[in-house]
């Protein structure tokens, strides 16, 4: 796959590109923790198309919702069948639906806070 966003995903924090797609799914995820933690802690699976059984790039869900805060957690889960590039900007939309998770419990889940949430995360990593 050869198209624009791939160009410009593998300029991630000016690290090499010969990094492998895991490698550098570890740097961002590494990264994010480090710049935009949330008030719980965000776990990040990875599943191939087969084990994910729909066509998906990802979601982002609250573990133990019921529980007290303590036991809560955010988990993503990213399609890691999916391009590089794909896989990037799940992530980050992923974890921008993380950081405005008040939005998502009343409805909003793509709300002009989301937007913001999501370019802040997208213009650090992208260099222009
Ligand atoms: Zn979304």
């Amino acid at each position: 796959m050869n198209d624009v966003s791939d160009e410009r995903a593998k300029y991630l924090h000016g690290q090499p590109k010969d990094l492998t797609v895991d490698q550098k799914f570890r740097l961002i995820i590494r990264l994010l923790r480090r710049d935009f933690p949330a008030d719980i802690p965000i776990k990040v699976r990875r599943k191939t198309a087969e084990e994910i059984k729909r066509k998906i790039f990802g979601w982002c869900s609250l573990a133990n919702s019921g529980k007290s805060k303590s036991e809560q957690y955010f988990l993503i889960t990213i399609n890691k069948s999916c391009s590089w590039a794909q896989q990037f900007d799940t992530v980050l939309h992923e974890w921008a639906h993380a950081l405005t998770w008040n939005e998502v419990e009343q409805g909003k889940d793509h709300s002009d806070l989301f937007a913001r949430a999501f370019g802040k995360l997208y213009r650090t990593y992208i260099e222009d």
